[in-house]
């Protein structure tokens, strides 16, 4: 069988950067299953696992526009500390959870000042380029359960 929209594919895979720095890896745990065509892995590598099979190795690199998207400056501001959490304890390259108009927001602490934070908003792969070494495991048709759900259940996935 080959990936294509709702099917289940589960993947080893080590994510490099182009420094050969591991920046993320199956290697050690269970394989990656997930269910191809509904968003769940970043698009640039979605279309490359299109149309392989069980046993399939591949390396694809790629550009940030199809990963994490290009850094945008204009998503790093200076906070003041008056405007942070009391007791907070910030060291530089922290992540903390900000709340927002729209939600919860992952960001960074990239400086200190005496009186003021920087924070960073953009995604931490934001402007890099992926190096995936993927090998496909297996690949299955996705029950209509998974399909509605968007997520895999059993191994590798969801238990409810
Ligand atoms: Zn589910």
């Amino acid at each position: 069988m080959q990936i294509a929209r709702h099917t289940v594919a589960s993947i080893d895979y080590t994510l490099t950067d182009d420094d050969g720095n591991v920046i993320d890896s199956s290697n050690g745990g269970a394989p990656l299953a997930y269910v191809h065509g509904m968003g769940a892995l970043i698009p640039g590598l979605e279309s490359q696992l299109e149309g392989k099979r069980k046993g399939d190795a591949l390396k694809v690199r790629i550009a940030p526009a199809d990963g994490y998207g290009e850094r945008d400056e204009q998503m790093v501001a200076r906070v003041p500390r008056t405007q942070m959490p009391k007791g907070a304890q910030l060291e530089l390259g922290m992540q903390l959870e900000a709340r927002g108009p729209d939600g919860g927001q992952v960001v960074t602490v990239v400086k200190l000042e005496d009186d003021a934070v920087w924070l960073d908003a953009n995604h931490p792969l934001a402007g890099v380029h992926l190096n995936f070494a993927v090998t496909i495991v297996d690949v299955r048709a996705a029950s209509a359960e998974e399909i509605q759900h968007g997520h895999v259940h059993g191994p590798g996935g969801h238990h409810h």
